[in-house]
């Protein structure tokens, strides 16, 4: 049965915050369909997943491309779970498409304008990732040139920039936060694992971020991250990720009573 297409509306009129996890890149159906179920048995409606990875080398796993696509798609007629994937050029922009029900644009593409153009063209949400080399406002002018397209379904998520500091992955800046929910309209989300660098700094992370006021989370989660093809480190297992849903919640919980 043809659904019809998701839109940021529908998404913050069911939850007022949003969980989007799972695995840094597809690997297999058994992995896939563990996570969502995983996922949708603690309610979170939303799960990311890369079928296209852009690696910083060429030498590493790249993704499963349309197969890892094709699995996203069993996840969801499985379970109902709304997938996010990252789109990394033009050339496969079609097929993402198809697939997803919000389209990823990532860290190193965060300035690819002609991508920016494309997806902006298009009826679907678009989640842009801050390239870690951007600031705020050079962020800002990337979402606009999505949304001069006509395309305004847009999510925008703070992931870490380089700094001098080595001893996390990237830094996490958290001013970027409130300071984008002045400037844009849209929803402001972080994602916690790729700054974090390992698992054990997700949680605080995560805590600093809606401490600030983000609307939203992406964290890696996986089965057994310690053999996950990508981004083994700082990838959540389902227990990590479950008390670090529960901290979450109740953190903002005590914060809407004041
Ligand atoms: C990702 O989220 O899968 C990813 C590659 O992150 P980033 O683009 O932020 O490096
Ligand atoms: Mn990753």
């Amino acid at each position: 049965m043809m659904m019809p297409d998701l839109t940021i509306e529908d998404i913050f009129s069911r939850e007022k915050f949003i969980f989007i996890a799972g695995p840094c890149a597809v690997e297999s159906e058994e992995q896939v369909l563990d996570t969502a179920r995983f996922l949708k048995s603690l309610g979170v409606n939303f799960m990311r997943g890369g079928a296209y990875k852009p690696r910083t080398s060429p030498r590493s796993f790249q993704g499963l491309k349309e197969e890892g696509l094709k699995i996203l798609a069993k996840a969801k007629d499985e379970t109902g779970i709304n997938i996010i994937t990252e789109v990394m050029d033009s050339d496969n922009l079609s097929t993402v498409t198809k697939y997803a029900d919000i389209l990823q644009i990532g860290s190193r593409n965060c300035q690819n304008f002609s991508l920016l153009r494309r997806v902006g063209e298009l009826n679907k949400p678009v989640l842009i990732k801050r390239g870690f080399g951007n600031t705020v406002d050079e962020f800002v002018q990337a979402s606009e040139y999505i949304s001069n397209g006509g395309n305004n379904q847009i999510i925008m998520v703070e992931r870490g920039i380089r700094t001098f500091e080595s001893s996390t992955r990237f830094t996490l800046d958290i001013s970027a936060v409130p300071v984008l929910k002045e400037r844009v309209p849209y929803p402001i989300f972080v994602d916690p694992s790729h700054p974090a660098g390992l698992a054990r700094y997700v949680e605080p992370l995560s805590l600093a971020s809606v401490g600030a006021g983000a609307d939203g989370l992406m964290i890696e989660v996986h089965p057994d991250p310690q053999n996950a093809l990508s981004d083994s480190k700082q990838q959540l297992n389902f227990e990590q990720f479950r008390l670090l849903f529960d901290r979450v919640n109740a953190l903002r919980d005590t914060i809407s009573k004041f």
